[in-house]
Formats: C-alpha cells, structure tokens, sequence
C-alpha cells in the first residue's frame, strides 16, 4: 500500500492516464523466459533419453508432487478431466448412482460424472466464497448418492471439514478437483488430502503447467491407488496386462520433465499470485460497486483466478479492453444453463450460482504481472465507476 501511494506521488503527471498499458491475462512466455535454462535442460534430457512414454522422469515427478501435496500416492494421467473420470470410475461409480457436485464450475467435474453413467446431481455455491454450498449438498442426498466432487474454485478450497463429515455421516465419498487449487490449504492440511482421492490439471494455464496437457490423481488409498493406476493404463500395471478393461490416460513423459523442472517454483509464484491479489484488494477497497473476493478463515487461497463482481461487468469488460486490459468470464454460463444440463430437472435452485453468470469478471493476476500493470488496471477500474457516478445521460 505504502509503495502505491509513493508511486502516485512521484507520478504527479498522472503518466498512466496518458497511455494505455498493455495487460494481458497471463504470459506464458515471460514466465518460459525466467526458467528457460531448467526447462531446455530437461527438455533435452528426454529428448536423449528417447524414452517418451512412462520410465523415470514421470516416476521422479509423481514422487516429488506427492510430497508437496503430504499424500501417499500420485499418479500421472492425462489431464485434469480424465483424473476426475479415472477416480469415479476406479470407485465403482456408475448408471444408477448420482454424484453431487457445483453448479458453479468448468464443465468437466459434471460431465465425468455423466461419462461414468451416473446422474450429476448441481449444487448451488456458497454466495461469498463460491465453492459448493455443504448445506444445499447435504439436503440433497439421496439412497443413490455414491460421493461429492467437491471444486476449489478460482484456487480457494471448498468447506472440506464441513464436507468431509457430511460425506462421513452419509457413508458417501468425498472426491476434490484441485486443478485450480495447487498447494491452497484449509486448517494447515492441503486441498487433496482431505478427500477419498483428489484430480489434479496440469493445463499450461494453471498454477503448475505443463507445456501441452497433463494432469494427476492423489490418493492416500493403496488399494484405489493400484486400481486407479491399473484403469488409465489398460487395465495393467505391467506391459500386456489387462486385468480390467480401461483406457489409456497417461502424463507424456516429457511433460512430466517440465513440470519437475517447475515444481520448485510453485510456492514462489502462488507467492506472487498471492501478493498481487493483495495489492488489487488494497487498491479496489473503496470501489463500492465492486465486490471483492473473500477468504475463507483458516483457509490459504491461491488464487488461480482473480474473481471481482459488478452488475456493470460487460460494460467494464468492454471499457478495460480498450485500455488494452485483457480479462476474461470464469464462466459464461453456470452448468445448469448449458446446453447439456437445460432440459433437466435440478432437485435444488441455483439462484447464486445464475447471479454469478452475470456478474463475475476474471482480472489478471499471473505471477508475473508487475505493480505498475496492477496499478493501472485498478486505475481504470476506478474511473470506470467514476464515469458512471457522474455521468448525465
Ligand atoms: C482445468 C480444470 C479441469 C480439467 O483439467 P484439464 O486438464 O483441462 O482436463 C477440471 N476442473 C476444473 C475446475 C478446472 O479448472
């Protein structure tokens, strides 16, 4: 804070309103740029190995995640979306069963559900925080309920102690989707250690990405771990075993070697994701048309996403594009709107989560964005809600 405040006085000119700066939602590149010696060597390391599938470099970095999450077991698989797929089929959830989980989320922690057979059942989101609401999930579970795919929206947990003794007392599963939540933690245990096994999302855009597409499961269940490892491996754990029928869903073990290479920069760039949420909360606090993204107590969010509100957010939208600010929806359309899920019956109302398709607007906070772009998107944001206050039309 101290730091805007002097920078604004060195700036008596108000040189930012003169230019535009050029915000882009995230960038990728710069962040290649500062880790190009770590990711070229490993890079090449595989390149030589000419071994591009499975062998060591997915088993070095299946080991060093694990222990960054505090879990037992990792496994590599393919994406984000076939992790959660892999881990509701490996517990047997299938046609017959409903699953509960967000209707405020990316599509794929539904649609995996229905992939399985089973019904996904939306559940509206906690008006605040934005994760799954335990009480609407609790009113309704059914005989079928097998489990709860819990969400850690835009990098903040769930209510996992709430969830995990709804999901203990009604004898179901807990499942987490981590993808947009590497390292966030609630009461010092972190998201994906909480559930029966949790999905990670390796996607380039994610707190941890790969170059390309991957993902993993976490688990501290020996049992489901070979099991699951087994499904997305054609039912084998050896060459020519198929115990099982599955399907093939492995993390490439060149992308498992760049993002070994990045692992040891997570916590440094959640820092920064951190930091930089900090400094728009500080700068935006007094907007009054602008609500803010809260925290829950005893929870560390690492914002994936910096998520604001305003019912003017295609107007802002537009008005920060042409000052060259790029922002995005997370998302357009809550589930129960979109094309797949609208003709349904939904067993609870979604008002929050149909307020939030209307409101919500995604402003940059990659970890490499600097103080100065902050500065200038808050400053734009802020005569934006000037303009309108005294505007006469
Ligand atoms: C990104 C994402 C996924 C899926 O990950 P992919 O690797 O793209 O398949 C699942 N759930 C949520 C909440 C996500 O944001």
């Amino acid at each position: 804070m101290v730091k805007t405040v002097g920078y604004q006085e060195s700036d008596p000119n108000h040189r930012l309103h003169k230019f535009n700066m050029q915000v882009p939602f995230f960038d990728l590149k710069a962040q290649y740029e500062a880790i190009r010696d770590d990711i070229d060597l490993a890079v090449a390391r595989v390149f030589s190995s000419g071994q591009f599938v499975g062998g060591q470099e997915i088993r070095l970095f299946e080991q060093a995640f694990v222990e960054k999450v505090g879990a037992s077991h990792c496994i590599g698989v393919g994406n984000g979306t076939d992790a959660l797929f892999v881990i509701l089929k490996s517990l047997g959830i299938g046609p017959g069963d409903e699953v509960i989980t967000p209707a405020w989320s990316w599509i794929s922690s539904a649609e995996t559900i229905s992939l399985t057979g089973a019904t996904p059942v939306l559940a509206d989101v906690d008006p605040v925080y934005y994760t799954i609401n335990p009480k609407v999930a609790e009113r309704l579970i059914t005989a079928r309920t097998k489990a709860i795919v819990a969400v850690h929206l835009y990098g903040h947990p769930a209510d996992l102690p709430l969830l995990k003794s709804i999901c203990l007392e009604n004898r179901i599963y807990l499942v987490e989707d981590c993808a947009q939540a590497h390292l966030a933690s609630f009461e010092d245990h972190q998201v994906g250690t909480w559930g029966i096994a949790s999905a990670f999302s390796f996607y380039p855009t994610k707190n941890l990405g790969a170059y390309g597409d991957g993902g993993c499961i976490i688990t501290s269940d020996a049992h489901l771990a070979e099991n699951m490892r087994r499904f997305a491996n054609h039912g084998g754990l050896v060459k020519d075993e198929h115990l099982v029928e599955g399907m093939n869903s492995r993390l490439d073990s060149l992308q498992a070697s760049i993002l070994r290479a990045k692992l040891p920069f997570l916590e440094e760039w959640n820092t920064k994701r951190k930091n930089n949420a900090r400094l728009y909360m500080d700068l935006l606090g007094s907007a009054a048309d602008v609500v803010l993204p809260l925290t829950r107590e005893n929870a560390e969010h690492v914002f994936h996403l910096f998520v604001i509100r305003t019912s003017f957010r295609d107007e802002l939208k537009e008005f920060l594009f042409e000052r060259e600010v790029e922002t995005m929806i997370h998302y357009p359309l809550a589930l129960p709107a979109e094309p797949p899920y609208k003709g349904r019956q939904h067993p609870g109302d979604v008002e929050v989560s149909n307020l939030l398709q209307q409101e919500v607007l995604s402003l940059p906070v990659y970890p490499e964005i600097s103080e100065e772009q902050i500065i200038y998107v808050c400053q734009a944001i802020l005569e934006f809600f000037d303009r309108k206050a005294f505007k006469v039309d």
